[in-house]
């Protein structure tokens, strides 16, 4: 911490890690010391940071900032998404990276952590902007990646309209057609699922978890946070599960609609017109639209937060306990703060990490690397049995490993100790390198 101040989110990541592997690290301190295994997890193998230059439309250069920290390759390339926000910061980019060690070591499939992005913010760009940004961008990061190497993906601001700029950039420039990025258009090696995989592979997440608790998902108020990617595919697999999401929220604003959130409409308005909420209260009776923050005092059952990190509180964490919830399942990552995800275990309220519970998103992207290196695609069904199969492993091996160690339902430290034990010993195999 002291060599890298300044990283918030990334020390929040490393201490809410490190202090559910204690138990762990006990066991083997003196071997894990000798070895500085921990030193060596927590610095990112490599780190790349530079310039993009662009030109918008009114012809004047605009300069941002381009990220990618290859965290970890212990059990495959490095892989992980892109997130255009304006946000961003290496100490995001480093809690995003470092997370996604343990979510890919727990999907079970070949895949290191990494993780990438910009200060470039998509919102309001025109697509010539947008393309001249993502060319700029892949010029100087082509060099540093490849489908060997480290492999890319969407995240909060890069769709498929970005995979596509980045690819056909990443190709003329290495005259290799690879599977170097995922999430790609479906006429261009992109796998079907890979759209849905995270907030379908969150619910497959949360319905292993309910059912092993004895609830069942059907009737159950859900409240959701966030309307993108992750938001809108959790909500369309909630609703085919029998749920009843009420709730949906964007950085300017939250939806609440008594009918349960139309995911058509929704689609239509953050999908093709690229809108914000105040058009989907405008189309639906049923709906409200408040300004600001305020998903989570929606009396609910079950509690998705799908936007960003640190967006469920403290006070958010007690609201949703007064009303009554009973499961809050991470499909950010990190959205909960740690103070209120000790609170919600404190009050019995099940708890799924989002390094587990959308670890589907990933998951998908390396069966998309299985197809493109066998130059294959896979139908819709084949790959969606494999997201199920592959979420309910994840939660029976998170719920194992937190049994196994006297810790029976803290799903958090399950999914934190099942995903570290794998890593360490593909390390550990590997010499000090
Ligand atoms: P999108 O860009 O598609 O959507 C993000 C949503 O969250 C938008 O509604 C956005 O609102 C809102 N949001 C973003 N930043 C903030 C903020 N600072 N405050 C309030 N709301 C905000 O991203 P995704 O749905 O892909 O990603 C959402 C989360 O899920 C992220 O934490 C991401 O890391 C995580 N994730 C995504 C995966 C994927 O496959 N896409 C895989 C695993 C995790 P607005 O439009 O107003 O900015």
């Amino acid at each position: 911490i002291e060599q890298n101040p300044g990283e918030a989110e990334f020390h929040q990541a490393l201490r809410e890690v490190m202090e559910s592997i204690r138990v762990v690290v006990e066991e083997n301190e003196e071997e894990y010391k000798k070895n500085a295994l921990l030193e060596r997890l927590a610095n990112p193998e490599r780190q790349i940071k530079f310039r993009v230059p662009w030109v918008d439309d009114n012809g004047q250069v605009q300069v941002n900032t381009g990220y990618r920290v290859q965290f970890n390759s212990a059990i495959g390339p490095y892989k992980g998404g892109l997130r255009f926000h304006s946000s961003v910061n290496i100490g995001i980019i480093k809690f995003l990276g470092f997370e996604q060690i343990f979510k890919n070591s727990l999907t079970g499939l070949p895949i290191g952590g990494g993780k990438g992005g910009s200060n470039f913010d998509p919102k309001g760009k025109s697509d010539r902007e947008v393309m001249a940004f993502c060319q700029s961008f892949m010029t100087e990061l082509y060099r540093h990646i490849g489908a060997d190497t480290d492999v890319p993906a969407g995240d909060i601001g890069v769709g498929a309209r970005e995979v596509g700029f980045l690819f056909g950039q990443y190709k003329r420039l290495s005259n290799l057609y690879e599977g170097v990025l995922t999430g790609k258009g479906l006429t261009f090696g992109g796998s079907l699922t890979r759209t849905e995989a995270t907030g379908y592979g969150l619910l497959y997440f949360t319905n292993a978890m309910l059912k092993a608790n004895d609830i069942d998902i059907a009737g159950k108020t859900i409240a959701v946070s966030g309307a993108g990617n992750v938001a809108i595919y959790a909500i369309e697999k909630a609703q085919q599960l029998g749920g009843k999401p009420v709730t949906c929220s964007d950085s300017t604003g939250w939806i609440y609609d008594s009918e349960g959130i139309d995911v058509e409409l929704l689609k239509e308005i953050k999908e093709v017109k690229r809108e914000r909420l105040t058009a989907y209260a405008k189309a639906r009776e049923s709906a409200e639209y408040h300004e600001g923050k305020g998903v989570w005092t929606v009396k609910c059952d079950i509690a998705l937060p799908c936007a960003t990190q640190n967006e469920l509180q403290l006070e958010d964490a007690k609201s949703l306990v007064e009303n009554g919830v009973l499961a809050v399942a991470e499909g950010a990552n990190m959205p909960t703060t740690i103070e209120a995800t000790e609170y919600l275990q404190e009050n019995d309220v099940l708890f799924a990490p989002g390094k587990a519970s959308n670890a589907g998103g990933v998951a998908t992207s390396a069966l998309e690397m299985a197809q493109n290196s066998q130059r294959l695609s896979w139908t819709f069904e084949e790959v969606d049995a494999k997201l199920q199969n592959i979420m309910e492993n994840i939660f029976a091996n998170a719920a194992a490993a937190a049994e196994e160690y006297g810790l029976d339902k803290n799903y958090v430290a399950g999914a934190n100790i099942a995903g570290f034990k794998k890593v360490v010993e593909a390390m550990n195999a590997q010499g000090i390198v």
